[in-house]
């Protein structure tokens, strides 16, 4: 809670500036309640120097000490086979710029089993080293077994910035490692630069009218999650090795508390992975209704790629929302999207506008959607994927 010295006069300054109601005036004093989060904006404002966070024991780093660009390479498991994911590479490839920038490494970490297999492919995007744990006991991802494997190796290691995806994995680990390195942590970046040294940290704010550039001057590592599809995949260094650090770190005892008996995919998230899959139709509320959608499966179906969906139709109810493309879904890249009955809203184009053909169909010759298109048909999307489909049939 806020800490309130002796000298506080009881001005009220504090009292509107707290933006969760903890402070009020108790016989022409400030009293915090247990509303406060600590978040600090009371401090500065009062004119009495009166308001100080208690100290976190985090004490003010050497920032000198920390030096490496870091990302986390996760492991897929379909429950028949491993491989890494695509967003590993891609967070390497950016890793790579912001290291080269900052002249420092740039390391792959890798926990798993038989991730020996992985260092070849890993090494082509301009790594320099890759720490890795690699045990039988770490075959399947484990919460507690696998914050305790990372925070044991940046604790060792001191690297500056550590990068994770933005998946399930990704957003179930690199909190529970920041707030144990009391760190900051800026999930779903969508631009990272280095600017005097920090790791400038981009993402859209207030419901993604603004972007924001966030940084954490004091404190390191930098920590930073990215969603698939952000970045690009580029191999720089095709065919040399990186070093290997392989480290033995035994399972934590909580580990214990979770035993994995089987691993099942959800079959919604099993079907075509919408982040990885090359052609992808999305529809929106212009498609109607649910015999829509089945047109839009069989037409995917046809093309070998998944279907999409705006939020309009999610919120309609004609896909779940594991298949929402946008900003509050998922971010696609894709040699082909075909946007139908969509509409073209910021919130829905930064999900998709990484592809690299987008056909729009919509049938108002104004709508947004074509701003972002190569090709446009203006027409109802019924009738043009039906006509579309006959053709792709003969
Ligand atoms: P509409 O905007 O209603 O557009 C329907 C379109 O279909 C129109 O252009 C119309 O001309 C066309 N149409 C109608 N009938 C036909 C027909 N017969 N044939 C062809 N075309 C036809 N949206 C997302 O998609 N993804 C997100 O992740 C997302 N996140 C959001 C986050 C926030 C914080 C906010 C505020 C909004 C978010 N949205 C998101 C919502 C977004 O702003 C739009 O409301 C949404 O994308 C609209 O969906 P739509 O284009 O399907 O529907
Ligand atoms: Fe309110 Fe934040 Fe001050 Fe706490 S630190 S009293 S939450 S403004
Ligand atoms: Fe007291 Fe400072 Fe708050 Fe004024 S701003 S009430 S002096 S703590």
């Amino acid at each position: 809670m806020i800490q309130i010295a002796a000298n506080c006069v009881g001005c009220g300054k504090c009292v509107a500036t707290c933006p969760f109601g903890a402070l009020s005036i108790v016989n022409r004093k400030a009293v915090a309640s247990a509303a406060c989060t600590m978040c600090g904006a009371c401090v500065s404002v009062c004119p009495m120097k009166a308001l100080s966070l208690p100290a976190t024991g985090a004490a003010k780093k050497d920032l000198s000490a920390y030096k490496g660009v870091w990302a986390f390479i996760e492991i897929a498991d379909d429950g028949r086979s491993q491989k890494v994911r695509p967003v590993g590479f891609e967070l390497l490839s950016k890793g790579r710029e912001l290291a080269d920038q900052l002249g420092e490494e740039l390391c792959a970490v890798v926990i798993g089993d038989n991730v020996q297999n992985y260092y070849a492919e890993l090494s082509q995007y301009g790594t320099d080293k890759i720490y890795a744990v690699n045990a039988p006991e770490y075959h399947n991802y484990n919460t507690l077994a696998y914050a305790n494997a990372l925070i044991t190796l940046i604790r060792k290691y001191n690297p500056s910035v550590v990068l994770f995806p933005s998946t399930y994995i990704g957003r179930d680990l690199s909190p529970r490692i920041s707030s144990e390195l009391f760190v900051g942590l800026t999930a779903d970046c969508t631009g990272l630069s280095i600017k005097e040294g920090n790791l400038i940290q981009t993402r859209p704010a207030f419901g993604g009218n603004i972007m924001a550039d966030i940084k954490c001057p004091d404190y390191r590592p930098q920590m930073a999650t990215v969603r698939p599809n952000v970045f690009k995949k580029v191999v720089t260094t095709a065919g040399r090795m990186a070093a290997v650090v392989e480290e033995r770190i035994a399972l934590p005892v909580e580990a214990g508390k979770v035993r994995i008996i089987q691993t099942q995919m959800d079959p919604v998230v099993q079907d075509q992975k919408l982040d990885e899959a090359p052609v992808v139709v999305s529809g929106g509320r212009g498609m109607k209704d649910k015999e829509g959608f089945e047109l839009l499966e069989t037409f995917a179906k046809t093309l070998g790629g998944a279907v999409g969906a705006s939020r309009a139709a999610v919120d309609m109810g004609f896909k779940p929302k594991e298949k929402q493309v946008g900003q509050s879904g998922v971010t696609v890249a894709s040699k082909l999207y075909i946007a139908c009955g969509i509409s073209g809203a910021v919130q829905h184009v930064v999900g998709m506008e990484h592809s690299d053909v987008i056909i729009g169909i919509n049938k108002d010759a104004n709508a947004p959607i074509f701003n972002v298109c190569k090709y446009g048909i203006v027409g109802d999307a019924k009738q043009v994927l039906s006509k579309a489909l006959e053709q792709l049939k003969k």
